[in-house]
């Protein structure tokens, strides 16, 4: 925030009551910066003591500040941005303005992936748009609530920008889903031993159109033909820790990405 010069925070939009999503909550209150509201889904899902102690830490530390509980279609208010919220525990969009879903062939020999019972496939999501810019984040949602949103038909459509599923885990990032949004450039917020799974890096890799494939850190458990190349990667094996990457887009559809620790900036064109 110090470096983006940004001092307060109108909305702040808490996908589930994961500790790595939710846990930082507490500190950030603490540190005194005004929040507007912050938005979630509702009620925890998740019949773990970790989570249950997570969500309750959360729900005490927003105290006063307004809390408002989000649903598919819904939008937030972001001047000169179009925000809509596509996933909600458990709940999914059936349409997006403006957007004709289209048949999405891989469907037939996608295979049937079961829910499981965390709070990962509750993940509040939404699709932001600024002009011609479309960027994607559904947080930890799995497979299995992944596929209603591309099949039988694309409701999405396809977007400029897509932050990974699920940090790259493979339980998220099947192939129907990730080809129908056919993303310009991923970038994956893994973990140095946290996700980043190899399946779900070929998944990406491999999607028709995909540019780049950014990391936030080099994937330690994979081999080199499962990680990108070192100018992609925030956070290289052995590097210190903290360095980040910075989007910033333009409405005629261009945008640019910046690696805090190589200090270079890479631009994609407009559509
Ligand atoms: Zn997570
Ligand atoms: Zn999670």
């Amino acid at each position: 925030m110090h470096d983006a010069g940004i001092t307060r925070l109108d909305h702040v939009f808490i996908t589930h009551f994961h500790v790595d999503h939710v846990g930082g909550v507490p500190n950030l209150v603490a540190s005194g910066v005004p929040i507007g509201e912050f938005i979630d889904h509702g009620q925890n899902r998740e019949d773990s003591d970790i989570t249950r102690h997570d969500f309750a830490a959360y729900l005490k530390a927003i105290g006063a500040t307004p809390r408002r509980i989000i649903h598919p279609g819904d939008t937030i208010d972001l001047p000169g941005l179009k925000t809509i919220v596509l996933t909600a525990d458990g709940e999914h969009i059936t349409a997006i303005p403006g957007i004709k879903p289209e048949p999405n062939p891989l469907c037939a020999t996608e295979p049937h992936w079961d829910l499981d019972d965390t709070e990962n496939p509750r993940s509040a999501g939404f699709l932001l748009t600024y002009g011609r810019f479309r960027f994607l984040d559904l947080g930890d949602l799995t497979k299995a609530k992944e596929i209603p949103l591309v099949c039988p038909a694309n409701l999405i459509g396809s977007v400029d920008l897509y932050l990974v599923n699920h940090h790259g885990f493979n339980l998220s990032n099947s192939k129907a889903f990730v080809d129908a949004i056919h993303p310009r450039v991923a970038i994956m917020d893994n973990g140095a031993h946290k996700a980043g799974s190899p399946e779900a890096w070929q998944t990406i890799h491999e999607s028709p159109g995909l540019q780049d494939l950014y990391m936030l850190h080099t994937a330690e458990g994979s081999d080199a033909a499962h990680n990108s190349a070192d100018p992609l990667i925030a956070n290289l094996k052995g590097s210190p820790d903290g360095a980040y990457l910075k989007v910033s887009a333009n409405a005629d559809g261009s945008f640019s990405v910046f690696n805090s620790r190589t200090a270079q900036t890479k631009s994609y064109s407009h559509k």
